[in-house]
């Protein structure tokens, strides 16, 4: 959309009038250049409008006596009536337009009379400017715009709502951007901008009351409303508050303003009658150089304003959809009525959980509970009872784990838990702080209070070369170890051991071998505290193939040894290390407690942590490797 330009004689008085330096002669100057305009200004200055007695016959002497800033106002004002000029199907429009601006012209200007300061012509040019963005929406989206136009006169809507709706902006924003471009003051945008204002805007913008051109072209405006606007009735009616907020009319003195604004008007429409056979070519008009440039201002604006309203929309959508996915997420991994996981979000973390404790070496155990005589429950107390206590023991299921430990419903009354690193004795205890916590709960409800207890079984395992399936292992072994405690009389936990007589022996020397224990065993720290720092240690990838070739106790030969009986055995690198004679069963272990926990990192991390001073660190790592190293290499 591109905006009307002005002619350039008024774009140079509005820069004269802007001069501070600038005389009166340089005015006239500048309007001697447009022969209508001139002759325009004479027959101003002559007319019943400012009623000099004597006629005025010369530009030199009209300018002297109506002013600079007259003489600019009427040559801006003459520029806008040409500006508007047409024919066609717009030509109701304009006039319409034209017609508006004339009133609140003439109604911004008897409001002078009731202001403490400000020039009349002033005020009835910014009466007569308040609409401008309408005449560039006429003149540049005819359309469009008509199309607005004929919505507000059929529906009655106010025009900026309409325009809002259909074009996302309004006539005031780009009145705003006009008077910017044309240069117009601050001030006299500022209360263009204002104008459609609330009471209560109002004082919000301007607490210490408003100036006199902002509270005058807010009543103009609504003068304007009720002479040529398509709803009357509610235009009165901010008529009648603004009046008597702004300027405390009763409702006489409003009656009186009215009348006056009426009386104006037929000089007005004198002073600025405009014959079309006057104007030369009015279409020159809008063929100004710098229209070009307007147009990219203009279009920069409303691609600014549509991508806003779309980037804010995707921002809107955005949202749901995080909020939408994020509810699914959380569908997709809970059981509802416990909260607690899902079987099938148990499932696919138990899967992760193996192959990690197969990287890292360690074992894993999965515990299995089911509910003694949960039917019988269900039976006596009802199906919501029953759910009641389902809820119930969930709860100290959660009461009795840690929060690495993944707890998940499995099936109707049947729960599973993932251990990461048991040992067959932590394991068990686990299991049988589940068991007594759930005894030991209370459940009531509406008066009925009963005891429930629960059957548990467990397994742990140390994955191996056949990791993929040991995941459903588990959790058969654990399923099985519940089932011989429910035989043997419920409310009881068994545990199953997977590991071989190998893996036990191992796990019980890794153990002994890794670095935290050595510390906890020599007091050097406490037990809490060093559970935080193996937290922060990162487990270590290095193989036992090549840990063993970095100390020197096997050669790529005997590497190559090992590797081709465990294609056939199937048996892990240290067990056949270890049956081979080529490594001893405390070098291996020696090297898995490496694996699972570097003395290095872990030093570090108890230095970080402020349990131990660096020097103290090294030291203690140092004499831990020359024991358990030493003990290694020499047995
Ligand atoms: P046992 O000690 O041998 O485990 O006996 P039990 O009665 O607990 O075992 P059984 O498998 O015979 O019965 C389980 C009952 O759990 C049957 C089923 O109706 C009930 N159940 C399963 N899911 C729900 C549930 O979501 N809510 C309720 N209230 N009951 C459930
Ligand atoms: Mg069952
Ligand atoms: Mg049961």
């Amino acid at each position: 959309m591109s905006l009307p330009t002005l002619p350039s004689v008024a774009v140079r008085l509005l820069d004269v009038s802007r001069d501070p330096d600038a005389e009166i002669q340089d005015v006239v100057a500048v309007i001697r250049q447009d022969p209508a305009i001139a002759a325009r200004i004479l027959k101003a200055t002559n007319s019943a409008y400012f009623g000099f007695r004597h006629e005025v016959t010369s530009i030199d002497r009209a300018v002297p006596l109506l002013g600079t800033t007259v003489v600019t106002s009427l040559a801006l004002s003459f520029s806008l009536v040409e500006a508007a000029m047409t024919t066609g199907p717009m030509v109701a429009h304009y006039r319409n337009y034209w017609m508006q601006s004339v009133v609140q012209g003439v109604a911004a200007e008897a409001l002078c009379q009731h202001s403490k300061d400000g020039l009349e012509c002033e005020f009835f040019l910014a009466g007569l400017l308040t609409d401008l963005g309408r005449l560039a929406m006429l003149k540049t989206i005819p359309e469009e715009y008509r199309v607005v136009l004929e919505q507000v006169e059929a529906e009655r809507m106010a025009l900026t709502e309409a325009e809002q709706a259909r074009l996302g902006f309004d006539h005031v924003m780009i009145s705003q951007k006009l008077m910017e471009k044309w240069g117009l003051p601050p001030s006299l945008r500022e209360a263009v901008k204002l104008h459609h204002s609330t009471v209560a805007e109002l004082k919000e913008h301007e607490p210490d009351g408003p100036r006199e051109l902002v509270r005058a072209l807010m009543l103009a405006s609504s003068m304007g409303d009720f002479c040529c606007g398509a709803d009357s009735g509610p235009a009165l009616n901010r008529l009648r508050e603004l009046s008597s907020e702004l300027y405390d009319f009763s409702e006489e003195q409003l009656q009186e303003f009215i009348l006056q604004v009426r009386t104006s008007l037929d000089s007005a429409a004198e002073l600025f009658s405009v014959n079309p056979d006057e104007v030369p070519e009015p279409e020159d008009l809008l063929a100004q150089a710098n229209e070009h440039l307007a147009e990219l201002a203009m279009r920069e604006h409303m691609a600014g304003s549509q991508a806003a309203a779309r980037s804010h929309q995707a921002e809107l959508e955005k949202k749901e959809l995080e909020l939408a996915n994020h509810r699914l997420q959380q569908q997709a991994m809970h059981d509802p009525l416990t909260r607690i996981y899902n079987r099938q979000f148990f499932d696919e973390t138990l899967g992760r959980e193996v192959d990690r404790a197969r990287r890292e070496a360690q074992p894993i155990g999965v515990i299995f509970c089911d509910i003694d005589h949960f039917k019988q429950l269900n039976d006596n107390y009802g199906h919501r009872f029953g759910d009641f206590v389902l809820q119930k023991v969930a709860a100290a299921f959660s009461a009795a784990l840690g929060k690495s430990d993944v707890l998940a419903r499995y099936g109707g009354e049947e729960f599973v838990v993932i251990v990461s690193q048991p040992t067959e004795k932590g394991l068990a205890r686990l299991s049988e702080r589940i068991r007594a916590m759930v005894q030991d709960s209370v459940i009531e409800s509406e008066g009925v209070q009963v005891q429930v207890t629960v059957s548990v079984g467990a397994a742990l395992a140390m994955p191996g070369r056949d990791a993929a399936r040991l995941a459903e292992t588990l959790v058969v072994e654990a399923d099985a170890a519940m089932y011989d405690s429910k035989r043997n009389g419920r409310n009881q936990v068994h545990v199953r051991s997977l590991l071989s007589e190998f893996e036990r022996r191992m796990a019980a020397r890794v153990l002994e071998q890794r670095f935290s224990r050595w510390l906890v065993a020599r007091n050097a720290v406490d037990i809490p505290g060093v559970s935080r720092a193996v937290l922060k240690c990162t487990p270590n990838r290095v193989r036992i193939g090549e840990l063993a070739q970095r100390q020197g106790w096997l050669t790529p030969d005997d590497i190559q040894q090992i590797l081709d009986d465990q294609n056939a055995s199937k048996e892990r690198f240290g067990e056949v290390a270890i049956r081979l004679s080529l490594l001893t069963e405390q070098q291996v272990g020696w090297m898995i407690a490496l694996q699972q926990e570097d003395p290095a990192d872990l030093a570090r991390a108890l230095v970080g942590l402020e349990l131990l001073e660096r020097d103290q660190a090294d030291q203690l790592r140092q004499e831990f490797e020359a024991s358990f190293g030493g003990q290694a290499v020499t047995a």
